[in-house]
């Protein structure tokens, strides 16, 4: 009995520990952007509903890099519109500014990106997989600073991610 209702107290306490510690990780995106909404401008505050959105969609390219991530409100991410991924590139672009404001020591970005790929379950880009990379955090950079230098056009944008 005393032996169960110790192991219950251990999962529970891991899981509350892990709940914490990825629900801190997303405030990492929140604070970085001021909890701004990145598509309709609003500013949020704490205790709203807010999301973690990705930029280029995760049923399209499989990253949870901070250069793709960006706060937004929870209604704001549910429907993305062909307008809205025609302008990619600048979201990107505003991403990666802001993370090179907000995160100072690699070692803690390349952490931060692992926990992103473990919490959004990104870990499995097919096309990083592919070449060879388990967390292909340089990759990824190569990849969002080809897609930043791109024309606001979402087709082509994914046409360059399919031939990738
Ligand atoms: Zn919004």
């Amino acid at each position: 009995m005393w032996a169960k209702y110790k192991q219950t107290n251990k999962i529970k306490k891991l899981t509350g520990f892990l709940f914490g510690y990825f629900y801190l990780s997303k405030m990492a995106i929140h604070f970085r952007d001021g909890y701004v909404c990145a598509l309709c401008g609003k500013r949020n505050s704490i205790g709203d509903e807010i999301n973690v959105d990705h930029i280029i969609p995760k049923s399209k390219y499989q990253s949870s890099h901070p250069w793709n991530l960006q706060s937004t409100c929870e209604n704001c991410n549910i429907e993305k519109s062909t307008q809205l991924l025609d302008n990619v590139p600048i979201y990107i672009k505003g991403a990666k500014d802001r993370s090179e404001d907000f995160f100072n020591e690699s070692w803690e970005f390349f952490e931060i990106y692992r926990l992103f790929s473990i919490i959004y379950k990104t870990y499995n880009n097919p096309l990083t997989k592919s070449k060879g990379y388990e967390y292909s955090m340089d990759f990824d950079q190569m990849f969002f600073s080809s897609i930043i230098d791109m024309p606001n056009n979402w087709d082509k944008i994914s046409d360059f991610i399919d031939n990738k």
